[in-house]
């Protein structure tokens, strides 16, 4: 018998008018795309009406340029706040909870009218999508880590668009995401996609705070450019967790890896279609990408250093070797102490003499096993080049 348990069946627009003309056809054509593979964060205070109720249009419009943006051959992952501000409107707790509850509550209520407005929104465009919920904890595990890659490449190579948030029902408070752009700036380094587009309540960052006279919009960071000259405001937002300090280090950190990131404003019209077609000049801050890409797994060590077991302080020749231009992998003879407790395939941090961490790796030897072992001529490496992120 021919039995075939997942069955993808696609579904035929419903809106007319919604095809390509042909005028409009020869326009894309001729205005060629800038990416192919693009996350787009969207956060709760882009997706909320001032009195905490979700904006049922704003999220039609975003959609709807996701959904144009798909016709025309990019590969999108939407990943969506405001389950927690959905919820919060929606039902009141009928008595006093701890904030841990109450973000469990108004989550798990909240979670089920932000997809199902989002599965709706994406039928209307003739688009099938899927919910995916994770956790910080997912990511430090390479299994989990890659099966969860796994997932969303088979969602995208079957043409459904995976809306991602994070599992706040089920999320440990001590190893919660910062605030989903952290979860949008792993999600754009696992998948290795092209660009960032986090979509915010502002245009980007600002020489100074944006109502201050004589404040200007930064166009342009260039990759490992120092904060100096940008005013990054550590206040949070009214309905989100996040702020643009993380904004600003997730940016950072992905263009260091050869991902182009956008902070954008998701509250201006066809603010995606856009910067994707370089048009009209919208408003934004764009931190370009490195030349140098980063392997996979040094992309997800680059990610890993919460979820490091221990540590090893190395000696100052190790430290040349390691920050020299060869490819070389951290030996044993290296190692100076160790600390924490430790399997072999674990994560570690790398630190100097001095305390400064230079990087993070997956080890070849238990910690009991490097305490014998270190300063030693042990030939394996304790963390082969391959498995060796430096920050
Ligand atoms: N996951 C949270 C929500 O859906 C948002 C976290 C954030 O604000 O970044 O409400």
């Amino acid at each position: 018998m021919n039995f075939n348990p997942i069955k993808i069946r696609r579904i035929k627009p419903k809106t007319k008018g919604k095809k390509l003309g042909l005028i409009q056809l020869i326009f894309f054509m001729i205005n060629s795309l800038s990416y192919k593979k693009i996350v787009v964060k969207v956060g709760s205070n882009v997706l909320t009406k001032p009195d905490g109720m979700l904006n049922i249009s704003r999220m039609a419009h975003l959609v709807e340029q996701i959904a144009q943006l798909k016709k025309e051959g990019v590969q999108v992952i939407l990943v969506t706040s405001g389950a927690v501000a959905a919820g919060r409107a929606e039902v009141e707790s009928l008595k006093k909870l701890d904030p841990i509850s109450s973000r469990q509550l108004w989550s798990a209520v909240g979670q089920v009218k932000l997809i199902n407005h989002y599965a709706d929104l994406f039928h209307k465009q003739g688009v099938i999508c899927a919910q995916v919920l994770t956790t910080k904890e997912n990511f430090g595990d390479r299994h989990h880590y890659l099966n969860m890659r796994n997932c969303m490449q088979t969602l995208l190579e079957n043409d459904v668009i995976p809306v991602v948030n994070e599992n706040d029902t089920i999320s440990v408070t001590e190893l919660m995401f910062t605030d989903n752009d952290e979860l949008s700036g792993l999600i754009a380094s696992m998948m290795d996609m092209e660009a960032l587009i986090i979509l915010s309540n502002v245009d980007g960052l600002y020489t100074s705070a944006p109502d201050q006279p004589g404040s200007e919009l930064i166009r342009i960071i260039h990759p490992h450019r120092t904060t100096e000259g940008i005013s990054i405001s550590a206040t949070k937002s009214d309905f989100g967790r996040g702020g643009m300090l993380t904004k600003y280090h997730i940016a950072s950190k992905l263009a260091g890896q050869g991902i182009s990131v956008y902070i954008a404003n998701g509250f201006k019209e066809r603010i995606l279609t856009d910067i994707l077609h370089s048009m009209n000049q919208p408003a934004f801050t764009h931190f370009l990408p490195a030349a140098k890409k980063s392997s996979g797994v040094r992309k997800w060590l680059s990610h890993s250093d919460d979820f490091a077991r221990g540590e090893v302080v190395i000696n100052e020749g190790a430290r040349t070797a390691l920050l020299s231009d060869k490819a070389v992998s951290l030996l044993m003879i290296g190692i100076t102490s160790v600390t924490g407790y430790f399997k072999e395939g674990d994560i570690v941090r790398i630190k100097d003499g001095m305390g400064n961490l230079l990087g993070l790796g997956k080890t070849s030897f238990s910690s009991d096993e490097t305490m014998v072992e270190k300063g030693g001529k042990k030939t394996k490496p304790f963390i082969h080049y391959d498995y060796l992120y430096l920050v």
